[in-house]
């Protein structure tokens, strides 16, 4: 086995215990750099994923590293951005589909389902909601440009992003809309260098009346590629082309970005989504059973709404999914139905599984800190911040009281424990990296 097939079962193996967001987010681009068969070199794409890899990952990727590499004594991680062959070869494949899907929708280069009529608005996303209905109102104007719309996987950056586009589109046929995945951006721009067609590319871009890029967290590091951005994106601006933008983070927390380039996105207005809460969920299940013809009571809907808290994109599938096996098997929805056609899509009972020790050993596991220090009264900050989020786990996922809390955590005040929740719920509606945290522990808790 060479290191390329060697690195490959290691992230098949890992690539089933990890959520896909969190395995593309931390294992995109590496590769193994070197192996003696004692010391295998990994290298990864930047500094972010250096210190996830090495400080959350390490001992799956020992683990399944062991079984291959049987005289394994030692990991070490390294910087370095040099792609390997495997990881290009995959990205190509990946740009062909998406230039296929591209391909599948109409002349406007956008997806006819992704209009402002079929989102809903809530408190998590109403700011962004609005910013984009601005921009339609009056494209180019130097309040909304670029507009950038961040935010976790499956909230609606996509559909938003291209609402604008069809909404610009009906008003007015000719205009003229490049909608481009940002590795589409990225490809096109290393063909044209290639093939000597830098004229084309330029042309294409530069000529756009709306250009919207989806995904630009994906500029990382790519740094021919963002030069060309940089350039593309001043000349649109100054003839007051209009330029939307998404990405999974705000511009100034995408990694190796130069600071030009974030500058210049965080220019006109960055607005972001957060993941909908309880009662948003509730609300957007009932109006998508409405457009599904599909009916289900209130009992059945806060169930999915409680399980399936993570994105939108998730919501809906579990609806596909109930509507297309009600198809099929011409059962009536009841409610233990619907539970039956979840299992598995969602971790049912998961509460049952769930214990005060289990959050406990996870997290002191998670930040490497010992369970009697998390429990006990002193006040580090490495021991404070993974407290709080027990306490939130405890509150959130078991549904625990703050009297309840305060025991199960070796006794404390309950005035204590709202306290923390409290805390970490403020922060985590700012902190990506937080969110990130949390649903890592998370899919530990369920695993
Ligand atoms: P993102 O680009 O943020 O990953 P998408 O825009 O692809 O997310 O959204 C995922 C799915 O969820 C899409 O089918 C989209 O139509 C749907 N969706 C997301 N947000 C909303 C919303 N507010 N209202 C209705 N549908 C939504
Ligand atoms: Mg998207």
């Amino acid at each position: 086995m060479d290191n390329e097939e060697i690195w490959n079962t290691i992230l098949g193996e890992l690539e089933v215990v990890l959520s896909k967001a969190n395995f593309t987010t931390w294992f995109k681009n590496t590769s193994i750099l070197s192996n003696d068969g004692k010391t295998v070199v990994i290298g990864v794409p930047n500094s972010f994923s250096h210190e996830w890899l090495k400080n959350k990952y390490h001992n799956q990727i020992l683990t399944s590293l062991k079984k291959l590499v049987p005289d394994l004594v030692e990991i070490k991680y390294k910087i370095s951005t040099s792609k390997p062959p495997i990881i290009e070869k995959e990205r190509e494949v990946k740009v062909q589909e998406i230039k296929k899907e591209i391909n599948e929708i109409d002349n406007s280069g956008l997806n006819k389902d992704y209009i402002f009529e079929n989102f809903i608005v809530s408190n998590s996303n109403r700011l962004a909601h609005a910013t984009s209905l601005a921009v339609t109102k009056n494209p180019g104007g130097k309040k909304y440009n670029p507009l950038v719309i961040y935010g976790g996987v499956g909230l609606g950056k996509t559909h938003l992003m291209q609402a604008i586009g069809n909404e610009l589109y009906k008003k007015k046929r000719n205009i003229k809309i490049i909608y481009a995945p940002c590795e589409l951006f990225a490809n096109e721009f290393v063909d044209a260098i290639q093939n000597k067609k830098m004229n084309v590319f330029k042309k294409k871009y530069r000529n756009a009346d709306l250009v919207l890029i989806d995904d630009i967290q994906f500029l990382s590091g790519k740094e021919g590629t963002q030069e060309e951005f940089f350039h593309t994106f001043n000349s649109l601006h100054q003839t007051n082309k209009q330029i939307v933008l998404t990405s999974d983070c705000a511009p100034q927390a995408i990694p190796e970005l130069t600071n030009r380039l974030s500058s210049r996105f965080s220019g006109g207005m960055v607005t972001d989504i957060k993941p909908p809460d309880l009662e948003t969920r509730n609300a957007i299940l009932k109006i998508k059973c409405k457009q599904k013809s599909l009916n289900l009571n209130d009992e059945t809907i806060s169930y999915i709404a409680e399980n399936i808290y993570t994105n939108i994109r998730e919501l809906e599938g579990a609806l596909n999914r109930i509507a297309t096996h009600s198809e099929l098997c011409n059962e009536k929805l009841t409610h233990d139905n619907v539970v039956k056609i979840l299992d598995g899509f969602i971790s049912t009972n998961k509460t049952k599984n769930l214990n005060p020790n289990k959050i406990f050993k996870i997290i002191s596991s998670f930040f490497s800190i010992r369970i009697e220090d998390l429990m006990g009264h002193r006040r580090n900050k490495e021991l404070v911040y993974p407290r709080q989020l027990s306490m939130y786990l405890l509150r959130n996922e078991m549904n625990y009281s703050y009297p309840q809390i305060g025991k199960a955590l070796g006794g404390k005040d309950h005035t204590t424990i709202m306290y923390g929740v409290d805390k970490i719920q403020k922060a985590i509606q700012k902190n990506h990296q937080m969110q990130r945290e949390l649903s890592l522990i998370k899919e530990k808790l369920y695993l």
